[in-house]
């Protein structure tokens, strides 16, 4: 099947050119759930714009019958971070004209949900899909209000600008995939949010981590968030709903590469989760997820470990390990300017986890990330 393919302008540069965001809509033919894929958010983390490229030439072999619902795809969705250059380096984390990290810049509705009860009262005895097109609708209105700011003569900063641009095509989405990487080197893995354990097994991945302590206005939270809370406002009258609604960040690897099984990994956790939903239809998909054994962790259990001296990164415990409390994790040697010899400190590790997250600098500041350790 071939998609649609769609190009929206994103923004006008001083030069005159424009950059643009490319939407490939793959169409079923059986209505469906809408499944949104974006990657490179982060302008380091190419790895998932692999996954796009391959998921496209897969789904080009495939027919519509074999398809209910939607796939969008936006690989590059951040044209701003992917093309930012310090030397040979992406650094493309941050909006450096607003001091912004890309990744938390999202319109969360829940922020001002401020009558959830009483929008909750008035659904108790309605049916769940009903309930789902009700608060969606009133989602999109309070969402459809920042167009009018953006068309005022005042306008918006770019990251507003940015921000609704992607989040225009995919606030309705059923579910939700947004790609990553680690900046540094890291392990590949997956932030799911609560109740959603099940689901995140169709993945394939080592381990999950449960967004169980927010950043903020990152697009995957801004997305299910408000889902959540009118779930828990539900629990707190009675009455259970889940909705079949889902966010997901994948994590494939290191900052600036594509690893060939971070790719795979991706690509086939991506493939078999459209499987598990029913969106793909095809049954010649192997499934390994019934017996992969998932690890679970929450974000509030990670440790990230910084320099407590500046100088150099030296002997660290390999990415991937496993330490108990009180091994040692680096060690950092640093040269003093007080006319006495150099010094090297040894860290270790204050509680027992996996190592799942190193810098790719060895010379660190004082206050700089060295490691990342989850329990
Ligand atoms: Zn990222």
């Amino acid at each position: 099947m071939l998609p649609v393919i769609e190009t929206i302008p994103l923004r006008q540069m001083a030069s005159g050119d424009r950059l643009y965001l490319q939407l490939y809509k793959f169409i079923g033919a059986q209505p469906g759930k809408k499944v949104y894929i974006q990657s490179n958010l982060h302008g380091a983390e190419i790895a998932g714009n692999a996954v796009i490229h391959q998921l496209i030439e897969f789904l080009l072999t495939i027919n519509d019958t074999d398809l209910a619902g939607e796939i969008w795809l936006v690989p590059v969705c951040n044209p701003m971070g992917t093309n930012e250059r310090a030397h040979h380096f992406s650094p493309g984390r941050y909006c450096l004209y607003e001091a912004k990290n890309w990744n938390r810049i999202f319109w969360d509705y829940e922020k001002e949900a401020d009558n959830l009860i009483v929008f909750t009262k008035s659904q108790l005895n309605i049916d769940p899909k009903v309930v789902r097109q009700n608060y969606l609708t009133i989602i999109q209105q309070q969402f459809a209000k920042i167009l009018g700011k953006i068309n005022s003569p005042s306008g918006v900063p770019y990251t507003e600008l940015f921000g609704y641009k992607l989040q225009n095509i995919s606030l309705d989405a059923d579910y939700l995939i947004d790609l990553h990487t680690s900046t540094n080197q890291a392990l590949d893995y997956l932030y799911y949010f609560r109740n959603r354990d099940d689901s995140a097994k169709y993945f394939g991945f080592d381990f999950g981590i449960l967004l169980d302590k927010y950043d903020g206005d990152a697009f995957d939270e801004a997305f299910i968030k408000p889902w959540l809370a009118l779930e828990a406002c539900f629990k707190e009258l009675g009455r259970d709903i889940k909705f079949d609604v889902e966010a997901w960040t994948l994590e494939l690897g290191s900052g600036m590469q594509m690893n060939p099984d971070s790719v795979a990994k991706g690509l086939r956790g991506v493939k078999n989760y459209l499987v598990q939903k029913g969106v793909l239809q095809v049954s010649n998909l192997s499934d390994d997820t019934k017996t992969h054994e998932m690890t679970f962790t929450s974000s509030s259990k990670r440790k990230k470990y910084y320099a407590i001296a500046g100088g150099m990164i030296q002997s660290r415990i390999e990415l991937g390990s496993s330490v108990k409390a009180g091994d040692k994790l680096y060690e950092i040697f640093s040269f003093n300017k007080e006319g006495k010899l150099p010094s090297v400190i040894h860290v270790c590790a204050q509680q027992d986890g996996l190592v799942y997250d190193v810098a790719t600098n060895q010379a660190v500041n004082e206050g700089e990330f060295v490691l990342g350790i989850v329990s």
